[in-house]
Parts: C-alpha cells; structure tokens; sequence
C-alpha cells in the first residue's frame, strides 16, 4: 500500500514509519515541521534502508494536499499531524481548534475527491474524560475532555464518524492512544519536545542528561498504591505496530472502528522514576509537588479489542521503556540538532 502519513515526521509518526516501510509499504509523509525537522525523516531512511516520499506543506492548505494526492496513487492516510500540547491549547485554542480540526477537513475533502477511503486517526484516551472506572472500555462513554487539546480530539472523533456514516465506502479508525514513551532501539529517533517538557519520561531523560536539575513530582495524595498518579504507558515502537494493524484492517472494513492502544497495565510516576534508576543506573533527584491541575488519579486501558479485532498486542515492558528512552536521549542530548 501507498501509506500518507500527516505529521510523519514527529515522535510518534517517524516511528510508524519505520514500521510501514518495514511491513513492505511504501511510505509518504507531508509535514510542515512545526514541531519536528527533516532529519529525523532521513533517520527514518537510515533504520528502515527505504526511502521516504517527503513534503514540506501544512495539511489545512487544500491546494498542496490535493496535488499531493494527485501525484501519488494513496491507498491509506494515517493523520497524525496535530498540535498537542494541553497547556498550550489553554492559552491558544482558536490555534488548536483551526489546526486540528481544519487539517482533518482538509484530508477528508481531498480524500473524497480521489477516492481514498481508509483513514486512521491519532486519537487519545483523554477523550474518556476523567474516568469513573478502570480499566477504560472503547464501549465507555467518551466526551467532557478537560482542555481544548482533548476537546480538538473528540469533536474530530464525532467529524469521521458521521463523514463514515454518510460514505459507505469510508473505513476509519480511531486509535485512542495512553500514554507514549521510549524510542526505537537504535536511539536514532525519539521523542524530542521543544522547551520544558510537560510530559513525565522526556522530563526524567532530561534532568538525567543535565539539562534540567530535580524532577518535580506532581502529588502524592492520590488514592493509588503509593500516591503518585498512575497512567498506562506503552513503548512507542508498540504504537507504532498498532498503526499497520489499524491500516490493514481499514482496507478490509467500512465504517467507524474504535481501539485503545494501551498496555492494560498501570504505573504510578514513582514506579517509572524507580525502574529508570534501576534500569539506567543514573539518580534522578526529585521533589513532592502539589498536584497539576486537571491531572486524574488514575487511567488505564482495557486493550482487549485490539488484541481481539487487530490481533495486536504491546510486547514491550517497563524496562525497555526506560532504557530505550534514555539510549536515544542519551546519544541526543540536544535532541536532533
Ligand atoms: P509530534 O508533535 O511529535 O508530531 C506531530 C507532527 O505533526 C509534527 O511533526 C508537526 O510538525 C506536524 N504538524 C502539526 N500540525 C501540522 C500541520 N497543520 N500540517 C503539517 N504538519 C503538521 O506529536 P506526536 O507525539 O508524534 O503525536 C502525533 C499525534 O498523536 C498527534 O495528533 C497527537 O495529538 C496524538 N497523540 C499523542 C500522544 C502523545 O503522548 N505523544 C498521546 C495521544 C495522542
Ligand atoms: N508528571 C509529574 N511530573 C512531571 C510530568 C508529569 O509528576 O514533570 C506526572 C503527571 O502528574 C501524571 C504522569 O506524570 O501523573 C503522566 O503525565 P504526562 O504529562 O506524561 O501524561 P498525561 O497522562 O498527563 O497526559
């Protein structure tokens, strides 16, 4: 198959990458860099021995995504080009709301035009809201996300699912991702935040590698085993394996199917800070912070339906995580500069 790929070249859509070309499609990525370089797309090259169609465009302008299509015979479009940064989508949601959603649109017009009817999106468990039980089942309602981030999320869940329902030859699926850390095993490609990270794992690689100093721990007053919050983290070469499932049973189906792409296991921020200890043999100096707004005690997956409908199914462990993450920072300190 001819794979687009949107945002093909960040975190997550350079590792997919590296598993498409390695499953024997072709892989073309459109990316106008606004959170990623083209460097990591010759990474990409470089791991899979294959080349990679690359475009320098924003996927909201309809003029360069139809000439995209028009000069390549897609077979599958997985959209992962979005902005994803929850406090900044706070501070800038018209930014988050245009990007998102207009990006989508634009995909789903050009896509009709052509005739591509097989789209997976890059969705997020924070569609579920704040959970009322775990582990979280695609069956569980989704809606009242906490920030406009989650909200671009949900709205475009709501967009495919009616387009689906209104074209019965459109397959979409919607992978509801937890949460993504490590990196390719080569430490070539990896997760590579602009400024302070947010997220947990990029902010232990960095206080490991100097860049910053203590870790800040936020709360240690939930009602979880040790106190700490507690998240499903899934290695991202995992993920990745999970998108070419998602593309070969799109092509097979029709219709709107929803999986979680999770562990199914849960670990609080001090069981991750004490596996990267032990697995890195590097201290990570940290200090008890009062709680960060809109975090949750605890989310985990049900992951059962992937395994059921796709047969996929994470094979990674806690340890990888933690080594791989710190092989790639480790050998990047500055990321890809
Ligand atoms: P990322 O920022 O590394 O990758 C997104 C890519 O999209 C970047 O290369 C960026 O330059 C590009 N991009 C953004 N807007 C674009 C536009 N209009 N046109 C062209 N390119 C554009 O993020 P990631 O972690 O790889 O996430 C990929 C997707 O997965 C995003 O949609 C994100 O919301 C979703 N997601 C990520 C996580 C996570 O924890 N990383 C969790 C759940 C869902
Ligand atoms: N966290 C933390 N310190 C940090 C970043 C995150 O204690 O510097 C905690 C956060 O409160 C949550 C977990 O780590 O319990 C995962 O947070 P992250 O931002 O990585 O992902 P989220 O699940 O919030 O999307």
């Amino acid at each position: 198959m001819n794979v687009l790929l949107t945002g093909g070249a960040g975190y997550i859509g350079t590792h997919t990458c590296v598993e498409i070309l390695n499953a024997g499609h072709n892989a073309i990525v459109v990316d106008n860099f606004s959170n990623s370089c083209p460097e990591a797309v010759k990474r990409v090259e470089e791991i899979a021995g294959k080349k990679v169609l690359l475009f320098e465009a924003d996927v909201c302008d309809n003029r360069a995504i139809d000439r995209i299509f028009a000069e390549n015979n897609i077979d599958a479009v997985i959209h992962f080009a979005g902005l994803k940064a929850v406090g900044e989508s706070c501070e800038k949601p018209v930014e988050y709301y245009r990007n998102n959603i207009d990006s989508t649109l634009t995909l789903l017009e050009v896509m009709k035009k052509y005739g591509v009817n097989n789209f997976v999106f890059s969705s997020s468990a924070t569609v579920y809201g704040t959970p009322k039980e775990v582990p979280l089942v695609e069956t569980m309602p989704s809606g009242s996300p906490t920030n406009p981030y989650g909200w671009t999320k949900f709205m475009i869940e709501q967009i495919l699912k009616d387009t689906a329902k209104a074209n019965p030859k459109l397959s979409v699926v919607l992978l509801r991702y937890f949460n993504p850390i490590g990196a390719h095993e080569s430490g070539r490609i990896g997760e590579n935040p602009n400024g302070i990270p947010n997220n947990l794992m990029p902010y232990i690689t960095q206080v490991a590698a100097g860049r910053l100093k203590r870790l800040g721990i936020f709360g240690n007053d939930y009602p979880t085993h040790d106190g700490t919050g507690v998240r499903d983290y899934i290695h991202v070469v995992d993920l990745a394996k999970g998108h070419v499932k998602a593309i070969d049973y799109a092509a097979n189906h029709k219709g709107t199917e929803v999986f979680n792409l999770g562990t199914g296991v849960g670990y609080s921020v001090l069981d991750i800070v004490k596996a990267f200890i032990k697995v890195n043999n590097i201290d990570i100096p940290y200090d008890i912070k009062p709680r960060r707004a809109g975090d949750i005690a605890e989310c985990y997956s049900d992951p059962a339906k992937a395994e059921k409908v796709l047969g996929w199914k994470a094979e990674k462990n806690l340890e990888d995580m933690c080594r791989d993450s710190w092989n790639w920072q480790s050998h990047n300190i500055c990321g890809y500069k």
